[in-house]
């Protein structure tokens, strides 16, 4: 018998589905894919951390199913960061949701874009004598490397968060992944997975950060991505925002007590 999760996944996708049709015949151009002026609090504080010497381009899309294949394994579609901070806005909200239906309607326009804007970032990155750097997955998960992006432009450093365990290990030496946390039981096999590997591990608490999580460290990860993704074997503790301290599928933490003792 499917659960009440399962049922409600197979209809977001068949939703997804239906929707991509109609979005095949409405799509409206999308002007442009990538934002190179620190689109938000994380990333203007990682360039600041860097001293200046990046600049971060960044692609937001509207988390689906599609592009978040391990959303439903990890339950984090609800707690997921896309309505917190500038995402409540409907305007960002509707441009996000463009480039999500561009992507579903027109793979090759979208990257044949993408590879067009990265080519120009690198230009102006030249030009202002800064490493150009880019983090492609905001709120998305997509497999950049099976579209060749990362090794297409080995100039750019990539980084992004993961909930597909399988990637890590298997990107270009320009591609830093870090894995993503979720306690739920469903999501075992990709933690047991990850834990293989020295990707470090992003985990969002709701509470007082441990100083070990999993038998590794934890450091705080609400400074800056590319000290994150270039700390080794740690636990990247990151806090919960918005819906995400509610959250009691098991994605989020909450350091309040024996929980805490439990997953150490
Ligand atoms: S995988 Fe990441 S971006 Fe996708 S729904 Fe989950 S938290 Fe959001």
């Amino acid at each position: 018998m499917l659960t009440r999760t399962a049922i409600e996944w197979r209809v977001l996708n068949d939703q997804i589905i239906n929707d991509m049709e109609h979005v095949k015949m409405t799509i409206k151009p999308v002007k442009k894919l990538l934002k190179i002026s620190g689109e938000n609090t994380k990333i203007a504080k990682t360039i600041s951390k860097a001293g200046g010497a990046v600049r971060i381009a960044s692609l937001s899309m509207m988390p689906d199913a599609i592009l978040c294949p391990g959303s439903k394994a990890a339950a984090c579609f609800d707690p997921c960061l896309k309505s917190s901070g500038r995402g409540a806005m409907s305007n960002v909200a509707a441009g996000r949701q463009a480039r999500t239906d561009y992507w579903h309607a027109d793979q090759a326009g979208f990257l044949d874009q993408l590879r067009r804007e990265l080519r120009a970032f690198i230009k102006t990155c030249k030009r202002q004598g800064v490493k150009p750097v880019a983090r492609l997955n905001t709120i998305s998960d997509i497999a950049w490397e099976s579209h060749g992006i990362p090794q297409e432009f080995p100039e750019i450093l990539f980084y992004d968060y993961t909930k597909r365990a399988a990637r890590l290990g298997n990107v270009p030496d320009n591609y830093l992944l870090m894995f993503s946390y979720s306690g739920r039981e469903q999501y075992a096999r990709q933690v047991e997975r990850a834990e293989q590997s020295d990707a470090p591990m992003a985990v969002v608490f709701n509470g007082p950060m441990p100083e070990y999580f999993a038998g590794r460290p934890v450091i705080d990860g609400d400074e800056s991505d590319l000290v994150n993704a270039n700390a080794g074997r740690v636990v990247i503790g990151l806090k919960a925002k918005g819906k995400a301290g509610n959250d009691r599928s098991g994605f989020v933490i909450h350091t309040d007590g024996d929980l805490i003792a439990m997953e150490v």
